[in-house]
């Protein structure tokens, strides 16, 4: 679960919308994705591959005759909100019994699939998560054949100007709280030249900034012939002609080598960002949660990134009323916080998934933590927290930074920076997939504000 699953709920797929208000229904899908980044990045594979077939998309489920619903089940309430779904799509079934509904991604697990079946018989069919092609394959009305199998790769058209690629698949590490392994199964890198022929076809047609996509990305290439590592991997695609930022996530703190560190230090198209989940801040929680470290590792580690990245802005993950987790075990995470100055924390109340070692742990009184307070608990940290990204973001003040803007949102321009600090401003002229020199003019948690640097300012 490594991966920014809490603020990303109901992410919206990357992908463009063409336009094409004259297909009929019968060759329009609807995708609906919850999740984290890799099920954004496969519901924008799925699309790419669907409008490979004929298909285009449409806006409202009921204007589609192929719904499909890629699902997340790191937390109770994402299935919460993919079952509501559904309640709501049986009632288009009713009146437009053509419909075909797929339920796609981690809530489809191998024995969970007969469950459904008899809960949920408005679903046509179920599918595991990744499996791109299999999607494809029972869309009912293709104009044109699949030749190939859509995964792993597709082509895209018209890219946005950040797409991510996955590199990986699965997860081989048994975290107690985490559904992960249970439902993608054991890892799997793709090779890199697949990857490395990927990324040169995206950027090729448009895109300029690249996010190696993995579970434990930090641990690609270990099950590949000759064990390359990720740092080989960035050292090929950083050179793609027409690449103008390189990113990875999520990182798992075993696995991030000096090697790799220095490789981001070293190469000038590798952003100053790491997202390193810590989840705890006590050595007994991380024992519990089976994570593989120590806070004395993760702290030497951070250590040396800052070291050797002076500028890196650093992100976490960190899951508060876990089974076992005291108050002082917790007051620890908030003085790991505040000791770090992590840029942006990913704070999830612990949730209980069935199948895993801490759903076990859950049900014991002597390790459960009550939900008043897990949510005392995340309140606490996210104070800490908004007051750290305060001071952090206020230092960019009167600062000039670059910013890659990947389009408009409510009339101004939107980008990031190289430490993925999202930056508004105002220009009319057209910015995207464009660098932009911006003065910082005002600051918060959450974004920058600036205005464009004319050519004579630079
Ligand atoms: S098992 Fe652990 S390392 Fe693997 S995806 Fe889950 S949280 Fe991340």
């Amino acid at each position: 679960m490594d991966i920014l699953f809490v603020d990303k709920l109901e992410a919206a797929s990357n992908l463009p919308r063409p336009d094409r208000d004259a297909t009929p229904r019968q060759q329009r899908y609807y995708v609906w994705t919850v999740g984290c980044q890799m099920n954004i990045s496969d519901s924008d594979r799925l699309e790419a591959a669907l409008q490979g077939v004929g298909y285009s998309p449409a806006t409202r489920p009921e204007d589609a005759s192929f719904i499909v619903l890629n699902s997340c089940s790191v937390r109770a309430s994402a299935e919460e909100r993919i079952l509501g779904k559904i309640g709501e799509l049986q009632r288009i079934k009713r009146a437009l019994p053509d419909t075909k509904i797929v339920l796609w991604g981690c809530m489809v697990g191998p024995n969970n699939e007969s469950i459904f079946k008899a809960r949920l018989p408005m679903v046509d069919h179920f599918v595991s998560p990744s499996a791109v092609d299999q999607v494809v394959a029972l869309a009912p009305n293709p104009i044109y054949q699949i030749d190939e199998p859509a995964l792993p790769v597709r082509d895209w058209t018209s890219p946005p100007v950040s797409v991510h690629v996955p590199i990986q698949y699965g997860c081989n590490m048994t975290c107690a709280y985490c559904v992960i392994p249970l439902r993608r199964g054991r890892e799997r890198s793709r090779s890199l030249e697949e990857i490395a022929e990927e990324v040169r076809r995206i950027v090729a047609r448009g895109a300029k900034e690249i996010t190696l996509l993995g579970q434990i990305v930090d641990s690609w290439g270990h099950d590949l012939p000759g064990r390359p590592t990720l740092a080989n991997l960035i050292e090929t695609v950083h050179d793609t002609p027409g690449l103008l930022r390189l990113r990875f996530l999520t990182s798992h703190p075993a696995w991030m080598t000096d090697r790799l560190v220095a490789t981001v230090a070293r190469l000038p198209r590798c952003q100053p960002e790491l997202n390193l989940p810590v989840q705890a801040g006590h050595d007994a929680v991380l024992k519990i949660m089976r994570r593989g470290y120590t806070v004395a590792r993760y702290r030497d580690l951070v250590g040396k990134i800052r070291a050797a990245i002076p500028n890196v802005a650093l992100t976490t993950d960190v899951i508060v009323g876990h089974p076992g987790e005291t108050r002082e075990h917790f007051e620890h995470t908030v003085a790991l916080a505040n000791e770090i100055r992590f840029d942006k924390i990913h704070i999830a109340p612990f949730s209980a998934r069935p199948g895993t070692l801490a759903y076990e742990q859950e049900h014991d009184p002597a390790l459960a933590v009550s939900a008043e307070e897990k949510h005392e608990r995340r309140r606490m940290l996210e104070q800490v927290q908004e007051r750290i990204a305060t001071e952090i973001n206020a230092r960019f003040l009167d600062q000039t930074v670059e910013v890659l803007v990947e389009g408009e949102a409510k009339g101004k321009w939107r980008g990031r920076t190289g430490g993925n600090k999202l930056v508004f401003f105002e220009h009319p002229a057209d910015w995207t997939g464009r660098l932009a020199q911006v003065h910082i003019t005002q600051t918060s948690p959450w974004s920058l504000q600036g205005r464009v640097l004319s050519s004579a300012e630079k």
